[in-house]
């Protein structure tokens, strides 16, 4: 028999985690096998994690996309202590309510675009694009109007992991064998003009193109059966798709002459995060309904909420009977304290103005010089999201096949060498914490080509 690993040591803990944690996303065969377990993260500050081994990191995810104002802020833990003293829990169903609760609605409504002044709260953005179907469905049956109820949202989206949330995304890896998408949710083309536009079409053209997709499944449908359609202003999960400018106007006005709702999932984009509280700012959408998760509370604790117009409010206020939706931590007082002080912090250390007129210029500038690397195809960046983009030929931008197999090999050479960039597809993506200074993107940078190159050294390619 072989004798349990020490207590307190990686050995301990990837066993533990072995034997009895099953983590979301895992291939639990191979974690097993030939991957040897996890890695066990054990502390971070700032822009930099820590593992089991010591091992330093430096984190280009923020996490999940999530950790906005860096780790380790005291400001947030205490909102958390004081709020769990004064009042660790009480729920904000049948006409009760909590004074973060409604603080934070106030917040939320003061920096959100014009006329989202309402929200419903929930605990992850899966529990907020699921509250939006509801919220739809519930505001056409109101308007009399019960058969609009399909969805509309595009390939390569990711709207989060419950039956709902998932059916609006467009990945068919978590529908195929799960019985979804659920019945009324459709997809289209998504703005990526790398992948979906035609031989000598520019951004400018595809992204017209790909916005009147929307309109033909609209016409397809039939405009009186469609309630929403639904899209991240940049597609995050999906591989930090930057829709070209003339994409979210084009779908604004096609949303307008078919009286579809436009619901803008920022859990990714807000926050700061593009160098505006949220992205629907520079894209020019004008959203009826808005999610929002993760750097509402920069992944401290679980939040999210979905703000809605003032346009689907008065319906859903004037409606007969309750609303019957909600979860026991809609509003948690100790969250809603949490997202008021990472708001607090974000304002007082100016942190989307940080990122809009320092960082993600200097970001942008960073990552074109990684461009003539032999694997990489392109790169492109909005805020603090990027992307690099590894291709087999670089004139033709064709992709290495199978695809994924080579962003996986670098991806795990960043781990390796102190970088955490995720690989989606053969695309390494980021988005980094909002508190990153320079001298810290350029080790972000200067990692990133060590480890490109190693990709390249394993693939026979000079560089
Ligand atoms: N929407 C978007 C755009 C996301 O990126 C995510 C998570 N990555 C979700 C929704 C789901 O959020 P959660 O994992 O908190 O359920």
């Amino acid at each position: 028999m072989p004798s349990e690993p020490i207590r307190n040591t990686t050995a301990h803990w990837r066993a533990l985690d072995l034997r009895h944690h099953l983590s979301p996303f895992t291939d639990y065969k191979t974690l097993k096998g030939s991957d040897g377990g996890s890695r066990i993260i054990t502390e971070a500050k700032g822009v930099y994690l820590t593992d089991s081994e010591g091992q330093t990191l430096l984190d280009g995810m923020a996490g999940l996309w999530c950790v906005n104002v860096g780790y380790g802020r005291p400001e947030l833990a205490e909102a958390a202590y004081r709020q769990m003293l004064e009042l660790p829990y009480y729920n904000t169903f049948f006409k009760t309510a909590t004074p973060p609760a409604v603080e934070l609605s106030e917040k939320l409504a003061q920096i959100a675009p014009e006329g989202l002044n309402r929200v419903f709260f929930g605990s992850s953005g899966s529990e907020s694009n699921d509250t939006v179907v509801r919220l739809v469905r519930r505001y056409w049956n109101l308007k009399g109007q019960p058969e609009k109820s399909h969805f509309i949202s595009r390939t390569h989206a990711y709207h989060g992991s419950t039956m709902a949330s998932a059916s609006l995304g467009g990945m068919p890896f978590m529908q195929e064998g799960f019985g979804l998408p659920l019945p009324g949710f459709h997809h289209v083309m998504p703005p990526y003009w790398l992948d979906f536009a035609q031989q000598a079409e520019g951004p400018a053209d595809f992204g017209l193109r790909a916005a009147r997709a929307v309109e033909e499944k609209i016409l397809e449908i039939g405009p009186d059966k469609v309630a929403a359609f639904i899209g991240e202003p940049i597609q995050g999960a999906g591989g930090v798709i930057i829709p070209p400018e003339t994409y979210w106007p084009e779908i604004q006005r096609i949303c307008e002459r078919h009286d579809v709702l436009l619901i803008a999932d920022e859990v990714i984009c807000g926050f700061g995060r593009t160098g505006h509280w949220f992205a629907s700012e520079p894209f020019g959408i004008r959203p009826d309904l808005m999610t929002l998760a993760k750097g509402i509370t920069s992944g401290y604790i679980p939040l999210s909420a979905v703000m809605v117009s003032d346009r689907v409010g008065e319906v859903l206020e004037a409606g007969e009977g309750e609303f019957a939706h909600g979860y026991t931590y809609s509003g948690h007082p100790v969250a809603c304290a949490v997202a008021l002080a990472n708001i607090a912090l974000i304002e007082r250390e100016g942190l989307v103005e940080k990122v809009r007129e320092e960082t993600a210029p200097y970001l942008a500038e960073r990552l074109e010089s990684l461009a003539d690397h032999p694997l990489v195809g392109q790169v492109r960046s909005f805020g603090l999201l990027g992307a690099i983009e590894l291709v087999e030929d670089k004139a033709s931008r064709k992709h290495f096949e199978p695809i994924g197999r080579v962003g996986t090999l670098c991806r795990d050479h960043c781990f390796a060498n102190g970088l955490v960039m995720r690989a989606v597809r053969d695309g390494m993506v980021l988005s980094p914490p909002l508190i990153i200074e320079t001298p810290q993107i350029d080790e972000l940078i200067d990692k990133a080509r060590l480890c490109l190159d190693l990709t390249a050294k394993d693939l026979d390619i000079a560089v």
